[in-house]
């Protein structure tokens, strides 16, 4: 695709300008909440995304076995401070959730300097951030802080208190779906188990409840099924409870880092040629992005993509995850993400349900040579130059084309044309007698 078709591609209508705004909106309501993969967070964030979609909550109880592993006990954080023995508070988790490990286990007493740093997580190639930790298979405390403020600590001894809990209650996650003509699925997936991290993934949480707010109104072929699990965990226990219905799913994406200004990036399944995989590489490229093949480590597309499920589940972002400075610290804030990211990221995903919807494959009813259009008035219908638009090419393409083995996304992949604009022929040329139904 030229550089003028890219840009094209990404220049935002009003009604996407407002949507990435409303997304924002939503990401920031969500941003200060303290998620871990399970506890009072997730639900805290399910009651808000709920508010824009009927979403069911399910519970899953501690020590549930799934597959190879076990859903953990429920952390409950009600604070975490530092404070040198004359009292002064050095460091506080009410001013950051990034401030204590993730899923820390309670811990109060005095300890040296020299045992407090060993418990303190810092990121001296980023000296002003505080990194993202988490703990969640191996019980252990700690805090993480910019690596510029460990010189405050010079003290002899310090005062911890991490008013935390460990205790059996439940894994949390949500699920709403939209019934299309057939039972049919595609998934969405978004991982809720972050804390304070705006672009990974309160973006991604918020453009799926925008989304799936936006399909209640639209009668589509497939159903469409949004999850908002905590990572690996919540999904191998969706997984786990849903193993007699996952042979129903046709197309699935996992969605975060949708917010930053980077990418777009796709990376396909570990079918690497499912539909889906198609689609989005026709989608991205579209926006000037990048494909990347399947590999092993990521997000939740590891479980769903494992030997035995391998479900047609690939990963949405922007920037890719590990490869923005950003990226699991405390500048993942609410100043890296822009609505109009958001907007843009919103348009990509209602583009591929377009094609996911709309892709068939149509059968020239006039094979024999090129049918005439011009008697057919069919230069005219679309409005455009008769020579050299693309709206005539478009229509050469498809009648080329549907020899009833290319679905309209193969002809779009040929051609270089936008799915939308060949779907739009094939309706008008259908329309005319001179495109039927393939049947295949
Ligand atoms: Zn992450």
């Amino acid at each position: 695709m030229n550089h003028s078709a890219v840009i094209a591609a990404n220049r935002p209508s009003s009604e996407d300008i407002d949507a990435g705004q409303a997304i924002y909106d939503l990401a920031s309501r969500l941003y200060p909440i303290c998620r871990s993969i399970t506890g009072e967070g997730v639900r805290r964030t399910l009651a808000i995304l709920g508010e824009h979609l009927p979403l069911e909550q399910r519970d899953v109880a501690s020590g549930t076995p799934v597959f190879d592993w076990t859903v953990p006990k429920e952390w409950v954080i009600r604070s975490a401070t530092i404070k040198d023995m004359a009292g002064r508070t050095v460091l506080d988790f009410a001013d950051h959730t990034l401030h204590v490990l993730n899923y820390s286990r309670p811990f109060s007493g005095t300890v040296s300097r020299e045992d407090l740093l060993a418990h303190i997580h810092t990121l001296p190639d980023q000296p002003d951030l505080i990194p993202y930790r988490t703990s969640y298979y191996a019980e252990n405390w700690g805090f993480c802080m910019p690596h510029r403020r460990l010189a405050e600590l010079t003290e002899a001894q310090y005062r911890i208190e991490i008013d935390s809990e460990l205790k059996d209650g439940t894994l949390t996650y949500g699920e709403y779906l939209h019934r299309g003509e057939t039972e049919r699925e595609f998934l969405f997936s978004a991982h809720i188990c972050h804390p304070s991290l705006a672009n990974d993934n309160c973006s991604g949480l918020a453009l799926l409840a925008f989304l799936a707010a936006g399909l209640a109104t639209r009668k589509t072929r497939y159903s469409y099924r949004f999850l908002f699990a905590p990572g690996t965990i919540g999904a191998l226990t969706w997984l786990a409870h849903n193993e007699d219905r996952v042979d129903l799913i046709d197309h699935g994406l996992i969605v975060s880092c949708v917010g930053d200004g980077g990418g777009p990036t796709y990376k396909r399944s570990r079918r690497g040629d499912a539909f889906i995989d198609r689609a989005m590489a026709h989608v991205v490229s579209r926006h000037g992005g990048t494909v990347l093949d399947f590999s092993p480590y990521g997000y939740d597309e590891r479980q769903y993509c494992s030997p035995g499920f391998n479900l047609p589940v690939g990963l949405f972002q922007r920037s890719a995850f590990g490869t923005f400075p950003e990226y699991h610290t405390s500048a993942d804030n609410l100043d890296f993400i822009r609505p109009e990211h958001l907007a843009s990221s919103r348009r990509m995903v209602t583009d591929l349900i377009d094609i996911v919807e709309e892709d068939w494959t149509p059968l020239n009813l006039h094979p024999k040579g090129e049918p005439q259009l011009g008697r057919r008035g069919l230069y005219a219908a679309l409005g455009g130059d008769t020579s050299t638009g693309a709206s005539a090419m478009a229509m050469l393409w498809v009648l080329n084309l549907a020899d009833g083995d290319n679905s309209l996304l193969s002809m779009a992949d040929r051609s270089g044309l936008p799915f939308e604009e060949l779907a739009q022929t094939a309706q008008l040329l259908k329309a005319h007698g001179l495109l039927a139904y393939s049947g295949r």
